[in-house]
């Protein structure tokens, strides 16, 4: 990653790779470099901020209604349908 968007607050490359670090943060799983670096997209990152609470909640939801696992078909479903509902064409 050799790219630093100063000043520009668009959405590129950083935020895929937040974005894909995103599970394995949420599962707590990050190396503590790698978590700075998503904080600190975050902080300067909208979009991906929403992404993160969003991601946050479904965790929540799911692990409430199934103690054990998540079932993949579940979770890519609701991806689906939350990806097909996000908002932000603008
Ligand atoms: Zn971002």
């Amino acid at each position: 990653m050799t790219a630093e968007a100063e000043g520009s607050a668009s959405c590129g490359e950083e935020c895929s790779e937040a974005l894909e670090r995103l599970e394995t943060y949420l599962d707590g799983e990050l190396p503590h470099e790698d978590i700075d670096d998503i904080r600190e997209h975050l902080t300067a990152c909208y979009p991906c901020t929403d992404r993160v609470s969003f991601e946050e909640q479904l965790r929540a939801i799911v692990r409430r209604e199934c103690t054990d696992e998540a079932p993949p078909r579940l979770l890519l479903r609701i991806e689906e349908a939350l990806s097909e509902g996000l908002p932000g064409s603008d």
